[in-house]
């Protein structure tokens, strides 16, 4: 059996667009797009009158660099939302299949689904946070065909270690495709899960260069899986996905210097998580302090929306979890700037037992 059997038949079957751009690389008279001849229009030095290469060789042979897979694994699309997003559609078909989600967590898993028509099996995290994976493995019913893992998990911080998924990912061979969304582990300081692809075909990751390496609004986000899954995705893929400022603002970011930039702004973002969650947990009012591996903290206080409203009133916007489950009276901060946290610290001190 293929990893391909899982996806849906009428998509294994489609004669995808074939765009322009796609048709005719090489030739120097460019008369089959229907382009203006003229770049009227610059951003940042590049000329927009031309249509994007769907997927810059430039740009893919980078990213896999970055991520140590081959090019042939690496899929680039609008942020790792747009990723999700294609996998859903890949994958399920509506009103009959399903994906498997395991909350608290990020909430465009079951967006995406409940767009597509697939149902959403939800599988909670325990009282730690901790994933459940027997739980998790012993709901996994033949219409499930994405199980959805957040590592580090966005809202609660944590982790889920690679032997987890691995055996997960054994475990639903020729079951499910396991997809696990990494969007924060730079942070983590621990390998991806990439380095399991290898022996796993059901296996995605997602990654994305709007967290670690600061090009949020660049909406770079990453597949990496079995060469067969990104064949599937790219049917689907938007016919000129990645603008072409963008491509360039991620090449960027992608050579030597700036990689080494990142790192470092990396290990200065850690270490300011680390102090926040310190100086947090001496704030009266505060009575849990979330450990996290990610860029953000979760605290834990009697009164979130009363104590959201507080910090808002003075300019201070951090998010509202507390609908999310088991998170009641949770608010997550992201990490910031040393003059955020003095505005953040300074605006909690004497405020939260008030709230
Ligand atoms: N996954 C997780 C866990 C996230 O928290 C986010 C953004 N908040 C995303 C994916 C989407 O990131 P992007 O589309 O910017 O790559």
């Amino acid at each position: 059996m293929s990893v391909l059997d899982l996806a849906r038949p009428e998509i294994r079957a489609l004669q995808p667009y074939s765009s322009a751009r796609m048709e005719a690389s090489g030739g120097s008279v460019l008369l089959n797009a229907n382009e203006s001849p003229w770049p009227a229009v610059m951003a940042g030095g590049i000329a927009l009158n031309r249509y994007p290469d769907p997927q810059p060789h430039e740009l893919i042979d980078a990213l896999a660099a970055l991520y140590g897979v081959a090019p042939a694994q690496v899929l680039a699309g609008r942020g790792s939302d747009e990723a999700i997003d294609l996998l859903v559609r890949a994958f399920c078909r509506a009103g009959q299949d399903a994906v498997a989600i395991c909350p608290p967590t990020f909430g465009m898993y079951s967006v995406s689904a409940a767009i597509q028509g697939a149902a959403i099996l939800e599988v909670p995290l325990a009282g730690d946070f901790s994933l459940d994976a027997d739980a998790l493995l012993a709901r996994i019913e033949p219409n499930i065909k994405l199980v959805f893992l957040c590592s580090p998990n966005n809202p609660t911080g944590n982790l889920v270690p690679l032997a987890t998924i691995s055996r997960i990912a054994a475990e639903l061979t020729e079951r499910a495709m396991v997809i696990v969304d990494e969007a924060y582990i730079e942070f983590a300081g621990t390998p991806s899960a990439a380095t399991l692809l290898g022996r796993h075909d059901n296996l995605a990751v997602l990654r994305t260069l709007s967290k670690a390496h600061a090009l949020a609004a660049a909406r770079i986000g990453v597949v990496l899986a079995h060469a067969q899954v990104i064949g599937l995705l790219r049917r689907i893929l938007p016919a000129y996905p990645l603008p072409a400022p963008c491509v360039e603002a991620a090449l960027n970011a992608l050579t030597p210097p700036a990689k080494a930039a990142t790192r470092v702004r990396v290990a200065g973002l850690v270490a300011a998580r680390d102090q926040l969650a310190a100086a947090l947990k001496s704030v009266p009012g505060l009575h849990d302090v979330l450990p996290s591996a990610a860029n953000f903290i979760v605290v834990r206080c009697v009164d979130a929306d009363a104590l959201y409203r507080r910090l808002l009133s003075v300019g201070v916007v951090v998010r509202n979890v507390s609908h999310y489950p088991s998170m009641g009276g949770c608010l997550r901060i992201s990490v910031g700037s040393p003059s955020d946290h003095a505005r953040l610290l300074a605006a909690l001190g004497a405020r939260v037992e008030a709230a």
